[in-house]
């Protein structure tokens, strides 16, 4: 403009059209430039979206072949770190009011232990961002030095299952508000397909549950144990380890249904179920195999030491109190019958039945004791 007013008044009008053609040209360069940065970001924008888009969805289709939760944790992990590079899984124990860190990516400052209430997330039960730390309500699972986040709750079944904790980096890496927002958006929809994925497992877990458990005693039913007998038979077979087999009675059960009524009976039933759950190695398998005839099955156990097994229990539940209705129902007896692979059974059948009728030379000789299988 300034060229222009001086060319004016010098009214040189050839020079002035010269320079506003060179103008105009520039103009337009400028202006295609422009056009060509907003037309990349966009592009760029674009090809983030897309990425973000196909990292959840590979996320969800792998969480659908997960058996377990702790598979699903760790594809949790895998495809979040893409997006996210610094976050945790953090999972609800509501009976204990805790929440456990079940997945770490990148330098997470938790402060374990943590409780439900720990998170400001879970209270307020929705996303909770805090992108200035100093003046931001802070979550207390977050210790000192911990950068601007975001704490997402993600839920399933209408159940608040857990929270997606993310890191946002160094103040402003995620940006302006608009940024900031989109990246919320983006946590959202990820804790969404978690939830719906790990309440998915719950339910899996909870039906298999259903169909192996027996629901009174809480112990395996019959289905699983002749299942799982097999299946440590062939075990012990291969590592040429012996497998002890228990069978277990409840001495003259029918007085306690006649005396104290059916459901006091059931009461006894589901205590025992506890009593036996407490008693045996995370290795053993305790069943219930009908009535009130429980199995024990010992995978490397000797039948020195199933027998000393066997009588331990028979000492502890004479301590064992059941109370139904403020009544005490009175000491509980157990009889016993032990056999052990491969001397006195080399099959789930022969096995059950050797251990069977040790039991019930056990009964026939006064109740109360445990006695061998015959080889
Ligand atoms: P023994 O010492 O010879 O084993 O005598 P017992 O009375 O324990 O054995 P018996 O076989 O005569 O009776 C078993 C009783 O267990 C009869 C049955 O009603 C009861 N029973 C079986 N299943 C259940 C159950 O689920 N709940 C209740 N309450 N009772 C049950
Ligand atoms: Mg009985
Ligand atoms: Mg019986």
């Amino acid at each position: 403009d300034f060229l222009a007013a001086r060319l004016l008044s010098e009214k040189d009008e050839g020079l002035l059209a010269l320079v506003s053609a060179v103008t105009i040209q520039l103009g337009s360069l400028i202006q295609r430039k422009l056009a060509d940065e907003a037309l990349q970001n966009a592009l760029h924008e674009l090809e983030q979206r897309s990425f973000e888009i196909r990292t959840l969805s590979e996320m969800s289709d792998n969480l659908q072949v997960c058996n377990i939760a702790e598979e699903a944790y760790t594809a949790v992990a895998q495809s979040i770190r893409l997006l996210f590079p610094t976050g945790a899984l953090l999972v609800c124990s509501t009976s204990r009011n805790l929440l456990k860190a079940v997945t770490v990516w990148g330098k997470v400052p938790l402060e374990e232990p943590m409780s439900l209430d720990d998170c400001y997330a879970l209270r307020l039960g929705r996303p909770h961002a805090v992108m200035d730390v100093q003046t931001g309500l802070r979550c207390h699972h977050l210790g000192e030095g911990a950068d601007p986040y975001l704490c997402v709750p993600f839920m399933g079944q209408g159940e608040t299952l857990g929270v997606l904790y993310l890191s946002a980096g160094p103040p402003g890496a995620w940006g302006d508000k608009n940024q900031i927002e989109a990246k919320r958006r983006l946590a959202v929809d990820a804790s969404e397909r978690i939830g719906l994925a790990l309440a998915n497992l719950k339910l899996r877990d909870t039906l298999r549950n259903l169909s192996i458990r027996d629901a009174l005693t809480g112990l395996f039913n019959r289905r699983y144990l002749e299942e799982s007998l097999e299946r440590e038979i062939y075990r012990a077979g291969r590592k040429g380890t012996p497998l002890g087999v228990v069978m277990l009675d409840i001495d003259h059960f029918k007085q306690f249904n006649d005396t104290f009524g059916h459901e006091a009976g059931d009461a006894i039933l589901h205590e025992i179920g506890v009593f036996l759950q407490r008693h045996v190695r995370s290795s053993d398998i305790a069943c219930r195999y009908g009535g009130e005839e429980f199995t024990l099955i010992m995978p490397e156990t000797s039948l020195e030491v199933a027998c000393q097994r066997a009588e331990l229990l028979r000492e502890a539940v004479k301590h064992v109190q059941v109370q139904h209705v403020q009544r005490s129902l009175g000491s509980i007896a157990f009889s016993f019958g032990v056999g052990v692979f491969p001397d006195h059974g080399s099959t789930a059948e022969t096995l059950l039945r050797a251990a069977d009728t040790a039991l019930y030379q056990a009964k026939a000789e006064g109740r109360n004791r445990v006695c061998v299988a015959c080889l």
